[in-house]
């Protein structure tokens, strides 16, 4: 990894204000409309206020991510972990009022914890059997999907599931590169070697988990092209690892991440939207098939129940982006909408037929033709230019 980047990222980290939030209130739950089994459903995020990511507290985490926004001051306990499971099996959670809620309506949960669910440092094993326990009472939950980095899924994070609850579960990676340039030095990973990843893919296959890789489009320092030509790469070589899906996740910009710091430093525009379709169809035909599972993160019609993410709640927020992945503002709704479209039904159509925009199309074709000759270690010289990278 980068000096330069490290230090930057970790300044930011120490700048970041701490909040006291409530540790036995979730953080959030939402529901929103996903593709599975060929249809489109309502899937169930319980997002749980936990103790933030390892790999944050050591190294500032990465160049994109500011979950650790959402972390409390003061660890949270397994029994704060139980109190805010309980408060979504007995709707206590549920702000929205008149909402007539039962988890056994929702054929998928994901179950996030702005970390790693599998990481002991972050959420006892103790802590997760209950949940995967207590899940056993909705037979209508059918798919359990939740993160972590993949040096945590182990036997042992595995198992600790396997033994109490027999339903299927999709463990998303971030992998975000399978270029350990871009992975390291852009992202900021800190997963050297990708063998660690592969790993991580055959041993949920071998319990039958399955396995779901996060790609970042469009990471700092890559110019447009890079950046979707590194994401169609990555995809194919996640398919090739065996991952059963990826979730194509454009940056957005969140408070103190080194991502938000250099967009306004002038140094970095978020992913173009008409760059998706081009990552869409790009992994299709190298890939020679259309029938794969592919998502676009972040990009589901949503409706919030409780807690301070989502629409309309960027107030009170402390992980809430304020830019996602843009046109310009005659086309960009147009086409996060046709974006949803696609997640909920994979067709890509949605994104193909949408109208071109005489606005910003031309715009963005010439955007894709620049190349940069440079190294990406001497981007980031020319960008932190007093120290060695
Ligand atoms: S992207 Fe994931 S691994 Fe990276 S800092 Fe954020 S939570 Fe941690
Ligand atoms: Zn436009």
């Amino acid at each position: 990894m980068s000096n330069e980047v490290e230090n930057k990222i970790k300044s930011l980290r120490n700048s970041t204000p701490l909040k006291n939030f409530d540790n036995n209130k979730l953080a959030e739950i939402e529901i929103n409309k996903f593709f599975y089994e060929g249809e489109i459903i309502d899937r169930i995020m319980v997002v749980l206020r936990a103790n933030g990511c390892e790999h944050y507290k050591k190294t500032g985490g990465c160049s994109m991510c500011s979950h650790f926004n959402g972390t409390p001051i003061h660890k949270v306990t397994d029994k704060n972990y139980i109190a805010q499971w309980n408060s979504v099996l007995d709707g206590t959670a549920i702000e929205k009022e008149n909402f007539k809620f039962n988890l056994n309506d929702y054929p998928v949960l994901c179950l996030y914890n702005l970390g790693s669910l599998f990481n002991q440092n972050e959420i006892s094993l103790k802590a997760i059997q209950y949940i995967f326990k207590s899940l056993n009472n909705y037979p209508n939950v059918k798919k359990v999907i939740v993160e972590s980095r993949a040096e945590y899924v182990t036997e042992e994070s595995i198992k600790n599931i396997k033994d109490v609850y027999s339903s299927l579960v999709e463990v998303g990676i971030g992998v975000e590169s399978t270029n350990k340039t871009v992975r390291e030095l852009c992202h900021h990973k800190g997963i050297e070697d990708i063998q660690i990843i592969k790993n991580s893919v055959k041993l949920l296959h071998k319990y039958g988990f399955k396995a779901l890789a996060y790609i970042n489009f469009k990471p700092i320092f890559l110019t447009e092209k890079e950046a979707v030509d590194d994401a169609i790469k990555t995809a194919i070589d996640c398919f090739n690892m065996g991952f059963d899906a990826v979730s194509i996740e454009p940056t957005s910009l969140q408070d103190y991440s080194l991502a938000n710091y250099l967009y306004e430093m002038g140094q970095y525009r978020v992913p173009w939207l008409w760059s998706i379709e081009v990552i869409v169809k790009g992994i299709y035909e190298k890939i020679n098939r259309q029938d794969v599972d592919i998502r676009i993160g972040g990009y589901f019609d949503e409706e919030v129940l409780s807690g301070s993410q989502g629409a309309g709640f960027a107030g009170r927020n402390e992980v809430f982006p304020h830019m996602t992945s843009s046109n310009c503002s005659a086309c960009t709704k147009r086409y996060i909408d046709g974006i949803k479209k696609f997640n909920a039904t994979y067709d890509i159509k949605s994104l193909t037929s949408i109208e071109r925009c005489p606005h910003c199309y031309p715009l963005w074709q010439d955007i894709m033709k620049i190349n940069d000759s440079r190294s990406i270690k001497k981007r980031i010289k020319d960008i932190f230019p007093d120290k060695e990278s």
